[in-house]
C-alpha cells in the first residue's frame, strides 16, 4: 500500500489529480464520444490540434495506443518503420508494430537517443522485391531510455525535410514533449509543422489521470479514429477524462520547469554518492544512474524503499528517478538526505 508519505519516483505516471483538477472533472459536460457528442472531448481535441497547428486530433486511452494507431495509419503490412534502438515504439509496446501493423523495423543507434538525418538517409531501402519498403520514421522527444535527452527543433527539421523528399511519414512520440518545450523554448506550432502526426501524453508530467492525444491532418485522424475503434479504444463519456487533460494543458505546462530543476538537484546529489558510478546527463525530468560494480541496482532500490522512497531498477546496474507534480522541492531534499545517508560495505 502506498501511503501519503511515500515519495514515488518510479515514473511521472504516478501523479494523482489535484483538488483543482478534480473540480474540473466534476464540472465536465459530457456526452457519448463514440458519436462525437462529448463536448469536452471535442474541446480537448480541438485545443491540442490548434496548439500544434494541426487540422484534427483524437483522444486515446494511452500513449501506446496513440503510437500504435499512428503506425497503423502511416503503413501497410510488409512496410518498414525506422526508429532508435531504445525507443518506446520498439521496446515497450510488446512488438505492437508487428502485431497491429504487420511491419518490420529498422533500428538506429542514437546519440543519447537522438538519430540524425544522415542515419535515416542511410537506412532508407532501395525499391527492390527483396526489401521491406521504408515508410515511416518515428522520433521520441524526450528520449525516455536515454535519460530524458531531447531534440531541438533544428535537429528535427533536417529529418523532416529528408522524410518529405523521400515520401516517408514522420511521427513524434511526444509522451513527455512539454518537459522539452519548457527547456528549449521551441514553439509547439513550429514543431507541429515538422511531423505528420504527434502524440502527447496527458498522464505523465501533465498530471492527468488518463489519456493521450494524437494530432495530424483531417484525413490521417479520420483514419486514426477507425483504428482507435478497432483496437477497442472508443470511449463513451470520456469528457470526464478530457476535462482533466484540458485543466492540465492550461495549468501544468509551465510548472514542468520545476520538475526538470528537481531532476538536476537529484543529479547533483548523486554525483557525491560513493555507490554511484555514473549518471547520465540530466536534461529534463528523468535521472538515470549506474551503481558501482560491488552492488546491484535492486540493493539500492530496497534501501530507498525502507525509507519510503520508490524508484525503478532500470537494469541490473541502472536506476531511474522521474520527478513530477506530486514530488515537491521538500520531497526532493528528503530524497537527497536519504541518498546521502545510505551506506554500503564497498
Ligand atoms: C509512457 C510513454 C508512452 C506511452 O505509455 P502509456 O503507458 O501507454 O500511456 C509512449 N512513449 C514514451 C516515450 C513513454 O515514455
Amino acid at each position: 500500500m502506498i501511503n501519503k508519505k511515500t515519495i514515488n519516483l518510479i515514473s511521472d505516471t504516478v501523479t494523482r489529480p489535484t483538488p483543482e483538477m478534480r473540480d474540473a472533472i466534476a464540472q465536465a459536460v459530457v456526452g457519448d464520444d463514440v458519436f462525437a457528442q462529448d463536448p469536452t472531448v471535442n474541446k480537448l481535441e480541438t485545443k491540442v490540434a490548434d496548439m500544434f497547428g494541426k487540422e484534427a486530433a483524437v483522444f486515446c486511452p494511452s500513449g501506446t495506443m496513440a503510437n500504435q494507431i499512428a503506425i497503423k495509419t502511416h503503413t501497410n503490412p510488409m512496410d518498414e518503420m525506422i526508429c532508435e534502438r531504445n525507443s518506446h515504439v520498439y521496446l515497450y509496446e510488446a512488438a505492437g508494430y508487428s502485431f497491429n501493423s504487420g511491419i518490420g523495423v529498422q533500428l538506429l543507434d542514437g546519440d543519447e537517443g537522438r538519430i540524425t538525418a544522415d542515419q535515416v538517409n542511410d537506412a532508407i531501402r532501395k525499391q527492390d522485391v527483396h526489401f521491406p519498403q521504408s515508410k515511416l520514421v518515428v522520433l521520441e522527444n524526450s528520449c525516455n531510455r536515454a535519460g530524458g535527452s531531447y531534440y531541438r527543433l533544428d535537429q528535427i527539421s533536417p529529418i523532416a525535410e529528408l522524410c518529405r523528399a523521400n515520401g516517408l511519414k514522420l511521427h513524434l512520440d511526444g509522451a513527455r514533449l512539454f518537459n522539452v518545450l519548457v527547456e528549449t523554448g521551441d514553439k509547439a506550432a513550429d514543431l507541429g509543422k515538422q511531423f505528420d502526426t504527434l502524440s502527447i501524453c496527458l498522464s505523465k508530467g501533465l498530471g492527468a489521470p488518463v489519456g493521450t492525444v494524437l494530432c495530424g491532418s483531417d484525413s490521417d485522424i479520420a483514419q486514426a479514429r477507425r483504428y482507435r475503434k478497432v483496437m477497442g479504444g472508443g470511449m463513451r463519456q470520456a469528457g470526464i477524462l478530457a476535462a482533466a487533460g484540458i485543466y492540465a494543458l492550461d495549468h501544468h505546462i509551465e510548472r514542468l520547469q520545476r520538475d526538470n530543476a528537481h531532476a538536476r538537484i537529484l543529479e547533483s546529489c548523486l554525483s557525491d554518492c560513493r555507490y554511484v558510478q555514473e549518471i547520465k546527463s540530466v536534461y529534463t525530468n528523468i535521472v538515470i544512474f549506474r551503481v558501482v560494480e560491488e552492488i546491484d541496482a535492486q540493493h539500492l532500490v530496497e534501501k530507498l524503499q525502507q525509507k519510503d522512497i520508490l524508484c525503478l531498477a532500470f537494469s541490473k546496474k541502472d536506476i531511474r528517478f522521474v520527478t513530477h507534480l506530486d514530488c515537491s522541492r521538500q520531497d526532493v531534499e528528503h530524497v537527497c538526505e536519504a541518498l546521502r545517508s545510505i551506506e554500503f560495505d564497498i
